[in-house]
């Protein structure tokens, strides 16, 4: 993490905030009389009018189902769906544009690749690696997939400061091990994993890994042919995109041997009453009619970022993120939960024993918008001995003065309760 020193260069150096905060409408509304103040980026992230208007335009002008039609319009709409996975694929880096597959979420994606290869290459008696620290979408597929084949969930574990016990990796990966599932970041803590390490122990053993890049895609910017892992999976909503919309990259020889997720149009070659024959990948994975406007949205949502510049949101945020931690450290009975030395944009704390559900009610009356309770990875939250936290999760549009007033209203509220 960059060190903070509050000579440190001003951010609009870095980047030029108020003017990025102009390009999302949503941000200049109030809650009551107060500004909004949003917080919860880890959710959701806001859209950018270049999204906003992505949509509206396809909407408006070249709107039609895809692949089905001869008309101009079907044409131009396909042409723009085609053209939106092509941006995908460049965005993180992919060999070929037939590897990203749309899908609505990450949470589909890791159920289509537990249904699909999982259900191919496990069986009684092998294992799923996992981390301690994974969503629920990337812990109850694989336990679904583990009860119907008899097959063990192992759990690399993590240290009270939230980072992953690498030493326990070489006894958890076996012969048997089918599948390494980890989260790049850490959606509750904010903890960075160290992504490459851990690819390349599963493959020094054979074994394929699924990285979950739901909540670092939109930070740090993401490049699988470096990584070179087997699958990745993220949404559009958490990186600027529209809701209903989502990626899985995977890597051709993996998903061309695939079966398919769901049966329908789309994806076949052929039916005849003796059976179906499927069509390649992409196609083989999008049955029915796809999200065709997420697909365009998310494609403009990449485009603006790449247009900001990854590295350059990649600095602001660190650099708003060290802000923010020396900020808050110093508002009375603040603490962190969560302590690794790389983390992300995600700020976790309890404050004083006051509960994350009072905590977020109140910010809530300041127009400021956080999340509270385990943030969906009930089993991180019982290693730590905690029920929940309050989540403050950071996007390159927030500002240190919303951190200054995050962390005045936490100083109210810690006077409030006494
Ligand atoms: N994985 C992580 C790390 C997440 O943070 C989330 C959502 O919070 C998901 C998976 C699931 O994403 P979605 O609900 O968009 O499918």
């Amino acid at each position: 993490m960059a060190e903070f020193t509050r000579d440190a260069p001003a951010l609009d150096d870095i980047l030029s905030v108020s003017k990025v905060r102009q390009d999302f409408p949503i941000l200049q509304r109030k809650i009551g009389k107060s500004p909004l103040v949003y917080l919860d980026n880890g959710a959701s992230t806001q859209k950018p009018r270049a999204v906003l208007d992505a949509v509206q335009r396809f909407y408006s002008e070249d709107y039609a189902n895809i692949h089905r039609g001869v008309h101009t319009l079907s044409q131009r709409a396909t042409q723009r769906y085609d053209a939106a996975r092509e941006t995908v694929a460049g965005y993180i880096h992919a060999p070929a544009t037939e590897e990203v597959i749309f899908v609505r979420g990450a949470t589909e994606a890791i159920n289509l690749v537990a249904s699909t290869y999982g259900r191919e290459a496990v069986g009684s008696g092998d294992n799923i690696l996992l981390t301690a620290m994974e969503h629920h979408a990337n812990i109850v597929p694989w336990q679904l997939l583990a009860q119907e084949k008899g097959a063990e969930i192992r759990v690399l574990p993590v240290d009270d400061r939230g980072v992953l016990e690498l030493d326990a990796l070489d006894s958890l990966l076996d012969e048997r091990t089918r599948v390494f599932a980890f989260t790049h970041v850490s959606n509750a803590l904010g903890t960075v994993n160290p992504v490459e390490k851990l690819i390349a122990a599963a493959h020094r053993r054979g074994v394929p890994v699924l990285v979950d890049a739901a909540q670092s895609v939109q930070h740090l910017g993401i490049d699988v042919t470096a990584l070179d892992c087997d699958f990745l999976v993220f949404s559009g909503h958490k990186c600027y995109g529209p809701t209903g919309i989502g990626v899985l990259y995977g890597k051709r020889e993996r998903l061309s041997e695939m079966p398919p997720y769901q049966g329908g149009g789309d994806m076949i070659e052929h039916v005849r009453w003796e059976g179906t024959t499927f069509k390649d990948i992409p196609e083989r994975f999008e049955a029915g009619t796809p999200n065709i406007a997420g697909a365009i949205g998310l494609a403009a949502a990449m485009r603006y970022l790449e247009e900001l510049g990854r590295e350059r949101i990649a600095r602001y945020e660190a650099n708003l993120v060290d802000y923010a931690n020396e900020t808050l450290s110093g508002v009375e009975g603040f603490r962190m939960v969560g302590t690794a030395p790389d983390k992300a944009s995600i700020i976790s704390f309890l404050l004083k024993e006051i509960h994350p559900h009072d905590v977020a009610t109140f910010l809530d009356a300041e127009g400021i918008a956080v999340r509270t309770g385990h943030h969906c990875a009930e089993p991180l939250m019982r290693r730590l001995g905690i029920t929940g936290t309050t989540r403050a999760s950071l996007s390159f549009y927030n500002t240190r003065e919303e951190i200054d007033l995050l962390a005045a209203a936490l100083g109210k509220i810690v006077r409030f309760f006494g």
